[in-house]
């Protein structure tokens, strides 16, 4: 198991409660799991549990199990097992022997259903949906009491099992926990434990046609597997009773305990799989990995390394209330490892040639260029410069304002890594379009210094031109224009028309061909990038992770200074 660093969250409350039941003798191995439902991939919020409940079980000398809540098979996919796990291990967490799915249980949390009834705590109702729902009663009002609430227990057997060998279509009938119809706690008046539902599970196949709900199975899991701690979401806070009450009513095998902590909410994103879904399904985004979601699928293909979402998920702690964290920690984070970790390369997004006349035509040098300008030992690499090359549009302006240094007619700039150059003319198609630059070198500089120690203000990144690779680049911004966007029916309003921006012509250093997939590199000046999963050497296809400039530390600065 990669082990993860000790500590890895703050200390926050779950682990002062698990602390303290290992002290009072409570508790004498810590389990904890994460339970996803496999109805969709990963998010953040999702990184966020993953790493709570693994770490402190780590910390704690315990064990996390991966449980897959397989209980609603009209949404549930082996797909999405599949890339739950992917994504699991990529955040380098290992479950080891310890993989679970609810469907494990089925045949037991049957039994133990069986066993509610007969001791008069559970009963089949024959009510619609819409009448339980109407039956049920408001935050006001108390609820009412079914007209088969009080069926004998042998009625109820009989049907229940009726239900299981596929006697009734979908909706007919449900088996329904017996507590109070009066309670305070909607989740505690009569309960829905069994439905039936006529559909193929990814595990189970046609085995059965009636399912437990979430509140039947995932308490029951827990203790068949002995968890300790069941650590979820503050919705779920309503449910504990419940979770409760199944436990003390049954003849589990443990007692464990649930407790909640605030689920993550990040700015100018929405993480619910249901909104996520209706993205993929309704072809918003390219897929559930498309590089602009907040999966962990997506932000990998971005570039995003996973060492930057463990951080982030370790500044922001664990709560119990509420709140929208800024994406701009995110971003910080990835942009403070990438700054660390990434290479240095050259790539013109918006070419424009510049003609270097009094370079000698077919000559090519191999100029060194550092890897990382800030670390020596990751070393140089061999840069090619010759008479044709390409810089930035926008590097260059016929008619300069005060405070732009890059290029200008009659004006010198330094190429990095290169020669300085001056710009001795313009060229313009019919329409006044600038298409190419002419310009003379000064063969004394070479490395970008001039021996007069004359001045140069701006220094320009370049690709030369016959060197060039072609490439295609995508851009980013936020998914929602909204900084916290609605998921209810309002979700495609807040949708950000112009979040993906397409460049389709640009050049890179020929280095650039051989990047290892996965890999993020810093273009200079212009960001972080890394190819696309669809990239290959016919079509080279880059994703911006991340640009430079972090808005999160200049506002963190302004603030103190
Ligand atoms: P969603 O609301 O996105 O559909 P979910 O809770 O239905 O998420 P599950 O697959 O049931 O998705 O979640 C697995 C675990 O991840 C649960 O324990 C849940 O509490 C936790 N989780 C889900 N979303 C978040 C979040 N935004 N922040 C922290 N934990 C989360
Ligand atoms: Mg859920």
């Amino acid at each position: 198991m990669n082990e993860l660093p000790s500590n890895i969250e703050n200390s926050n409350f779950i682990r002062d409660i698990i602390g303290n039941d290992l002290r009072d003798g409570l508790c004498e191995k810590v389990v904890t799991r994460f339970p996803p439902e496999p109805n969709g991939y990963l998010h953040i919020g999702h990184a966020k549990s993953i790493y709570l409940n693994f770490g402190v079980a780590q910390d704690f000398s315990g064990r996390c199990h991966l449980r897959f809540d397989d209980t609603n098979p009209t949404r549930e996919e082996q797909e999405y097992i599949d890339a739950i796990k992917t994504d699991i291990q990529w955040l380098g967490l290992d479950w080891g022997d310890h993989l679970y799915y609810a469907s494990d249980y089925f045949e037991q949390l049957y039994d133990w259903a069986v066993h509610l009834i007969q001791i008069g705590k559970a009963y089949v109702d024959d009510l619609t949906a819409d009448e339980i729902r109407d039956y049920r009663g408001t935050l006001t009002e108390p609820g009412r009491n079914s007209p088969h609430r009080d069926r004998p227990a042998k009625e109820s057997l009989s049907l229940f099992s009726r239900m299981r060998k596929g006697d009734f279509p979908n909706g007919q009938r449900v088996v329904r926990a017996k507590i109070d119809m009066a309670s305070g706690n909607i989740n505690l008046r009569d309960p829905i434990m069994y439905r039936i539902i006529h559909s193929t599970h990814p595990r189970t196949a046609n085995n059965w046609c009636i399912y437990p709900t979430y509140d039947f199975a995932h308490g029951q899991s827990d203790s068949i597997e002995h968890v300790s701690h069941s650590i979820c979401t503050l919705e779920f806070e309503d449910h504990r009773p419940l979770y409760d009450w199944f436990i003390e009513n049954l003849p589990v095998p443990s007692r464990p305990h649930q407790y909640e902590f605030a689920r993550l909410n990040l700015s100018y994103t929405i993480l619910s799989k249901r909104a996520l879904t209706q993205l993929v399904r309704e072809n918003h985004v390219s897929g559930w990995n498309d590089p602009r979601m907040p999966t962990l699928s997506g932000m990998r293909r971005r570039g995003f390394p996973s060492e930057a979402i463990r951080e982030f998920v370790k500044r922001i702690g664990v709560a119990k209330n509420n709140s929208v964290v800024d994406t701009a920690i995110l971003e910080h984070c990835v942009r403070d490892f990438l700054n660390q970790h990434a290479e240095r390369r050259m790539a013109v997004l918006r070419p424009l040639k510049v003609i270097i006349e009094n370079y000698p035509d077919g000559k090519t040098e191999n100029l060194d260029a550092p890897n990382n300008p800030a670390k020596e030992e990751v070393g140089t690499r061999k840069l090619p410069f010759s008479r044709e090359i390409y810089i930035e549009q926008d590097d260059f302006m016929e008619e300069p304002p005060k405070k732009f240094f890059r290029l200008a007619p009659e004006r010198e700039v330094r190429l990095r890594y290169g020669y300085l150059i001056t710009c001795t003319d313009v060229k313009k198609d019919p329409n006044g379009e600038i298409i190419e630059l002419r310009a003379q070198y000064d063969p004394a500089t070479k490395g970008g210094n001039a021996p007069d120690g004359r001045k140069v203000k701006g220094t320009l990144h370049w690709v030369s031109a016959p060197h060039a690779i072609d490439a295609e680049v995508h851009l980013f911004e936020h998914l929602f224009t909204d900084s916290e966007p609605r998921s209810d029916g309002d979700l495609l309003k807040g949708i950000n028309p112009s979040s993906l921006e397409i460049l389709r012509d640009c050049k890179l250093e020929p280095s650039l061909g051989n990047l290892d997939k996965g890999q993020t590199v810093q273009f200079e000046r212009k960001g972080y990038f890394c190819t696309d999963t669809d990239s290959t050497s016919d079509r080279m296809l880059f994703n911006r992770t991340i640009g430079l400039r972090d808005s999160w530390s200049k506002a963190q600065s302004g603030k103190t200074g």
